[in-house]
């Protein structure tokens, strides 16, 4: 049902945005996938998903810029890149609060500004945003994510706000813990900041926040964002819908 639309998921050479932009891809979406990685492999999954690729760093303005007119006008604007730090907040290295600040949340910004005028002007449009169940509650030693992954939840009810009689929504979908290379690459870290084992952090501190006790899979935040993207889900406009296993009902 995407036939003619054109997606554009970033950071989708990995885990969630990978598993949206397959997902949209397989309604018929034409897919832009932005993100890093090897080149070989990037090849690849173009062929498989018939996508396009945008090698843009995110955290710098010229390179959205030069994404966005590149990508011509972006029908279904996904805005999913993020990176986590972890440390306490006495220890956060700045220059790491600055680039969590401007991708997760800033990036966002420059994309949804720069597609807005061609989605109002064909009076369609479905910006989703990948936020996080941190995007509504905290937990200690993620404060630049936290912070971004906030601003990002009232970047996207303030956009839904403004173009609400044009045809075009705007929402997050906050996963809790999904098993991607985000999730286990801060393993190590919060093992350091809580004095932890790999299985404790797990355990205790990953899945312990988690209901169901088990990790989202990608797939299902694909299929999230392909209903938001359906006629059905018009009236669907400022929410932030968990998919956390009942994290945030806590
Ligand atoms: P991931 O690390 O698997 O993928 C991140 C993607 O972003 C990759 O494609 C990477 O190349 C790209 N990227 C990183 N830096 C970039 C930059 N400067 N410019 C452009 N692209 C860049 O992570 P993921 O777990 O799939 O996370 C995707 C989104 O989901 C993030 O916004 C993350 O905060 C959010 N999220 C993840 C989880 C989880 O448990 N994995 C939970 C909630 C929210």
């Amino acid at each position: 049902f995407l036939d003619g639309k054109r997606a554009l998921v970033t950071g989708s050479t990995s885990g969630i945005g990978l598993a949206i932009a397959r997902a949209l891809a397989a309604e018929g979406a034409s897919v832009v996938l932005n993100g890093f990685g090897d080149d070989s492999e990037i090849a690849k999954l173009c062929d498989e998903l018939g996508a396009t690729h945008s090698g843009a760093d995110l955290t710098d303005v010229s390179q959205i810029e030069a994404m966005m007119e590149e990508a011509g006008g972006v029908d279904i604007l996904v805005n999913n890149a993020g990176m986590q730090h972890v440390a306490p907040v006495e220890d956060f290295p700045v220059e790491k609060w600055d680039t969590i600040i401007a991708l997760n949340l800033t990036a966002a910004f420059h994309t949804t500004r720069l597609a807005i005028p061609g989605m109002k002007a064909k009076r369609w449009g479905r910006i989703i945003n990948t936020a996080s169940a941190h995007s509504k509650v905290a937990s200690p030693f993620k404060s630049a994510y936290i912070s971004a992954k906030h601003g990002l939840d009232g970047l996207t009810k303030t956009v839904a706000l403004e173009v609400a009689e044009h045809g075009v929504t705007a929402n997050c979908i906050s996963p809790g813990y999904v098993w991607t290379p985000l999730v286990e690459n801060q393993i190590p870290d919060t093992m350091k900041a809580r004095g932890m084992t790999r299985e404790q952090v797990m355990n205790e501190v990953l899945l312990a926040k988690q209901p169901t006790k088990k990790f989202v899979q990608p797939a299902e935040i694909g299929a999230m964002a392909v209903f938001l993207c359906r006629d059905e889900a018009q009236n669907v406009n400022g929410a932030n819908w968990s998919v956390d296993g009942g994290w945030t009902a806590d």
